[in-house]
């Protein structure tokens, strides 16, 4: 099972702090902001500590394609409304790429962006363009973009939405996608009959073009479009369901990440990423 979570880069240690957390909580991946994930100051990389994180996470035998850099989700590609706010998105993809090359990873997961009202094809033709001229000097990294739950003017809530930015940009075959069990069901997605969605994303996307997985209970009912996560057998998803989904043999090769809320201050990520491996539900947090 590869499984890890969001885990911090801060001070002093940054990435190698990173993945110190991620070993402390047995992960063998890890996603990172490079920075705060609601805004898009940077420090430099030159602080992140990169080479000792590279001889931990090569000790741990944790390869590149599990270790996976978010996005902050500030940053939006879709805006045709506000200039400044497409080109700071642009500029800003254009300088991850380089710090997520720098730390060795090689995917970056993009919620795909909002068209403010401008409309959908609109705001899906403003992402084509905008990846378009994040990824013209780039041939190795791949953008996946993210399932959303469809909040506010969200796009990326189909999977045709994505299915069209990855056959509409330049370069293709860097596109992929990041699957969140939360947004999906959000979304409207009966996530139960999981073959079926698969089978569904498969014919729309292709299953090879699956990066990573967003494995996260979910505080609303299907087709909310709240976006509001939860503790792994806390919400409407459920244990067994998101169990089922981190062993699926379908999915072996892909990264499951946690992006559960802490409880009481702390990360439940050490306790999760134990109830997925060993397959049992113990009910620890106390209501
Ligand atoms: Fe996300
Ligand atoms: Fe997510
Ligand atoms: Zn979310």
């Amino acid at each position: 099972m590869i499984i890890g979570s969001h885990v911090s880069l801060s001070s002093p240690d940054y990435f190698l702090g990173s993945v110190k957390e991620a070993l402390s909580y047995n992960a063998n991946a890890l996603m990172i902001y490079t920075g705060a994930p609601q805004n898009t100051f940077r420090k430099s990389t030159s602080d992140f500590k990169i080479s000792e994180a590279k001889m931990l996470l090569s000790e741990a035998e944790i390869p590149a394609q599990h270790i996976i850099v978010h996005a902050p989700y500030i940053i939006n590609l879709a805006n045709t409304l506000k200039p400044e706010t497409f080109d700071l998105a642009v500029d800003f993809l254009k300088k991850e790429i380089d710090r997520t090359r720098q730390i060795g990873a090689k995917i970056i997961v993009l919620h795909p962006g909002s068209h403010v009202n401008a409309g959908e094809d609109i705001g899906l033709n403003r992402i084509v363009e905008g990846l378009n001229l994040a990824l013209a000097d780039n041939d190795d990294i791949e953008i996946a973009l993210e399932t959303m739950a469809g909040k506010g003017s969200e796009l990326g809530y189909r999977f045709e939405h994505l299915a069209y930015i990855k056959e509409a940009v330049d370069k293709p075959h860097l596109i992929k996608v990041c699957m969140d069990t939360c947004h999906m069901s959000d979304a409207g997605y009966d996530v139960f009959r999981f073959n079926d969605l698969l089978d569904e994303f498969d014919k729309i996307i292709g299953l090879q073009h699956l990066r990573v997985i967003h494995l996260n209970d979910s505080k609303n009912e299907p087709g909310a479009k709240k976006d509001r996560h939860a503790n792994l057998g806390y919400g409407q998803l459920g244990f067994d369901f998101l169990h089922m989904v981190a062993s699926h043999p379908r999915l072996a090769s892909i990264p499951k990440i946690l992006e559960t809320p802490y409880v009481d201050d702390l990360p439940p990520y050490g306790v999760e990423i134990e109830m997925l491996r060993s397959g049992v539900f113990t009910d620890w947090i106390s209501q």
